[in-house]
């Protein structure tokens, strides 16, 4: 297998330009690592039902060294486009939120549809353009894997995934935000599950979920805290 902790090294040194051709070099490692663990996982262990080339695009904006990371959802977490309007609807707060939470924290999406998909709406919502915040990269379906759960295939969001790519970040400073508890099957301490957004007007969970974040952010080793108890701190 091919050593991951070979490109983390130089990650560290990797903030400008060349990021982005050692981005290609590392995608096409890391494609033939995961071709090999899915040789090996298919022999030695019936859980790992699938495994797919991670898919992470590439440097959008600039990562602050200083700060966590953040790893959003985007439908039923942050927007909602089963409606009939011509763009997704935005959770209320949603802005206001983002710009919040981006005096302390690294922001990434993670959704489980195509990246042109989540470019578009990023696009459409100009969330892409917002001078007040910034999200720093993007991860699509590709990077899911499934694993079995009661005899089901489930899809989660590995968030090692993201760690063996940028090496400042861990258990210790990362949390995933998401409607769908199952996708933070492989990392139960770091998932923290949001109320799924249907339009509601009076949707409010996104300002409480600004008041906790920026809470903890202070915490030097997440690990320390129960994400499924946050609206107590609110
Ligand atoms: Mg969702």
């Amino acid at each position: 297998m091919f050593p991951v902790r070979y490109f983390q090294m130089p990650l560290m040194e990797f903030e400008t330009e060349e990021f982005l051709s050692w981005q290609i070099f590392k995608e096409s490692c890391l494609f033939t690592e995961c071709r090999q663990c899915f040789h090996i996982s298919r022999e030695r262990s019936s859980s790992l039902h699938d495994c797919r080339a991670p898919h992470i695009s590439q440097l959008i904006n600039r990562i602050r060294r200083s700060k966590k990371l953040l790893v959003l959802d985007l439908d039923h977490t942050l927007i909602n486009d089963d409606s009939d309007e011509v763009v997704p609807v935005t959770r209320p707060y949603l802005r206001r939120f983002l710009t919040s939470v981006y005096k302390h924290y690294n922001l990434a999406i993670w959704s489980a549809s195509s990246m042109k998909r989540i470019k578009r709406v990023l696009k459409e919502l100009a969330l892409d353009k917002d001078q007040r915040f910034r999200f720093s990269f993007l991860v699509c379906h590709k990077a899911m894997r499934s694993v079995k759960k009661g005899g089901k295939c489930v899809t989660t969001k590995p968030l090692a995934v993201i760690w063996e790519n940028f090496c400042r970040w861990s258990a210790k400073n990362t949390i995933i935000i998401d409607d769908k508890g199952e996708n933070f099957l492989r990392n139960p301490r770091e998932g923290l599950k949001i109320k799924r957004f249907e339009c509601e007007r009076r949707d409010r969970e996104l300002r409480k979920l600004s008041v906790y974040l920026r809470k903890i952010s202070k915490y030097r080793d997440f690990r320390v805290l129960n994400h499924k108890k946050w609206k107590n701190c609110y």
